[in-house]
């Protein structure tokens, strides 16, 4: 049982202005590609071949580079495109808007915070809202690293996450990574973010 390319749920351009339609292009079928396929070769042969991707990163000290940064890179950019959309931005309400509150004091608190950690990553990776046993937290991790694998300083369910590589946003930003992230918060469909608390609570 190979993992599959999800198809993005919106087309290509539903993010513009904020993310172009040539990156998403690229992004999802060239890079998300290149990670699925990578992954499954990685795996092929292996115990891991009928694991789930959740299950393998909780593992993940335990196996190969290639399936760190493939595995990782599979499950990194599903969340990503899921938790975008056309249409969307705003503020969070209902468990999720009081969760974000109740831990990072109002929701411009957590988009500062949020923000810095995206903007300080020194090189490529992620940013993450992450909820853990306690409530929510915001880290960020290098490369395809995330929060449910076991190597990770902070552990737990990635809710929200921003790719700060520059293959997500060089095309239009250039080294301008700042204003990526300040247009990011005009895309996330925070009623995909709630489902993926209610889900992890
Ligand atoms: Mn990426």
């Amino acid at each position: 049982m190979a993992f599959e390319l999800p198809d993005l749920p919106y087309a290509h351009d539903a993010l513009e202005p904020h993310i172009d339609a040539r990156t998403m292009e690229i992004h999802h079928g060239k890079h998300h590609n290149a990670y699925t396929t990578n992954l499954n070769n990685a795996i092929e042969g292996t115990d891991l071949a009928d694991s789930s991707i959740e299950d393998i990163l909780a593992g993940i000290s335990g196996h190969s580079p290639a399936i760190r940064n493939n595995g990782g890179g599979f499950y990194n950019h599903r969340l990503f495109w899921e938790i975008m959309g056309p249409d969307a931005g705003g503020a969070p309400a209902g468990d999720l808007g009081a969760a974000i509150d109740s831990a990072f004091g109002s929701f411009e608190e957590f988009k500062n915070k949020f923000a810095t950690a995206a903007a300080t990553r020194f090189g490529s990776g992620w940013a993450w809202l992450v909820a853990t046993g306690d409530g929510l937290v915001v880290t960020s991790s290098p490369n395809q690293d995330n929060p449910l694998m076991d190597i990770s300083e902070v552990k737990g369910t990635p809710i929200l996450g921003i790719d700060v590589w520059e293959h997500a946003y060089y095309l239009n930003y250039q080294n301008r990574r700042p204003d990526y992230v300040s247009a990011f918060w005009n895309v996330i469909n925070w009623d995909a973010v709630a489902e993926k608390y209610a889900a992890s609570v």
